[in-house]
């Protein structure tokens, strides 16, 4: 990658690509360790920081994503232009994406999900796998967990820890409500030996609150659809609508125009939503494919290129000059021709 920036492959590609649009996603940011935890879901403020003053450096022109989505819609080319899109609404958010977005005066998007905004309990299964990573017990005895019931209740922590999550997860589910849901994050921490009352005072896998979010809003920030509880609502349309109005509800509480602009949790979807979105008047949908946007890339199928505290500098710049879509362009280019 150094070498082909340096032959000027990177400044090339970008006058190449100049009229692709790049959309760049990211989730939260770390206030502790969550970095360490999970890198692709958590950055530090420091690299947040220099991706924002590259990006600066680099003079691309920070479009908001609804001007974009419009150039887009309409055939008018755009040049050298990113957008911003941040994912569910971390609390870490407020306190180190805000602030930065700011000194820059670069519009972004806050795609949220709604339901742990509301309940403002941990987004349990994200907290339930940080536990056991952050464990330093080897093992667990499932019994002490309330109405848990398992064939073998002493288990490694260490050995399958994504199983033994997978497991915790799947009875959190059955839990009927927030309250109790939370109540077994708490014992959970402190049956791994970890400090209950921190834990749950910290920032750590909470939303941020409905009104911080309207102070967002009220500050110029654009709010956008991300689904109710972070899922599709199965595979059907009415499922799908439940989870969208659920969500568009709780953000028209204080945005009073129409949302019209989506991103699929997780990124996973299939062509079947695809009608079902736009009946419903959702105009622009971001999936987390990698790529550049041309006024020929469907709508609602817009790729994005996930950042996160696992990307290099120079993996980042490849991206934004354009030479990482040449060379996904030549991969597939050979791959179809092989
Ligand atoms: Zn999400």
């Amino acid at each position: 990658m150094s070498i082909s920036k340096y032959l000027g492959l990177f400044s090339l590609s970008r006058k190449f690509t100049a009229d692709g649009l790049r959309i760049l996603c990211y989730h939260g940011f770390s206030t502790s360790d969550e970095h360490l935890f999970r890198p692709k879901l958590f950055m530090t403020r420091d690299l947040f920081k220099q991706r924002l003053e590259k990006i600066a450096k680099m003079g691309f022109t920070v479009l908001s994503l609804e001007k974009a989505v419009n150039m887009l819609k309409s055939g008018q080319k755009l040049h050298d232009s990113i957008v911003f899109t941040l994912d569910d609404g971390w609390q870490g958010v407020e306190s180190i994406a805000w602030p930065l977005f700011k000194e820059h005066n670069f519009d972004w998007t806050l795609y949220l999900t709604s339901y742990y905004a509301e309940k403002q309990t941990q987004v349990m299964n994200v907290a339930v796998s940080y536990l056991l990573w952050k464990t330093e017990k080897t093992e667990i005895d499932l019994s002490l967990i309330n109405g848990f019931t398992s064939d073998s209740n002493l288990r490694s922590t260490k050995n399958d820890p994504n199983s033994l999550a997978d497991e915790l997860i799947d009875f959190a589910e059955s839990l009927t409500t927030a309250e109790e849901v939370q109540s077994f994050v708490g014992s959970l921490a402190s049956i791994l030996g970890i400090d209950r009352g921190a834990f749950e005072q910290s920032n750590l896998f909470y939303l941020l609150d409905m009104q911080t979010i309207r102070a967002m809003y009220e500050s110029g920030v654009d709010i956008q659809l991300h689904t109710h509880r972070h899922n599709l609502g199965g595979n059907s349309k009415s499922g799908l609508e439940t989870e969208l109005k659920e969500n568009r509800d709780s953000i028209q509480k204080f945005v009073p125009h129409r949302l019209e602009h989506f991103c699929y949790p997780s990124g996973i979807y299939s062509k079947e939503y695809l009608p079902w979105l736009a009946e419903y008047g959702i105009i622009s949908a971001t999936t987390c494919k990698p790529g550049l946007n041309y006024v020929t890339t469907p709508l609602l199928e817009l790729n994005r290129f996930l950042d996160g505290e696992n990307i290099s500098a120079i993996e980042f710049e490849a991206e934004l000059s354009g030479f990482s879509e040449i060379l996904r362009r030549l991969r597939g280019f050979l791959s179809v021709s092989s």
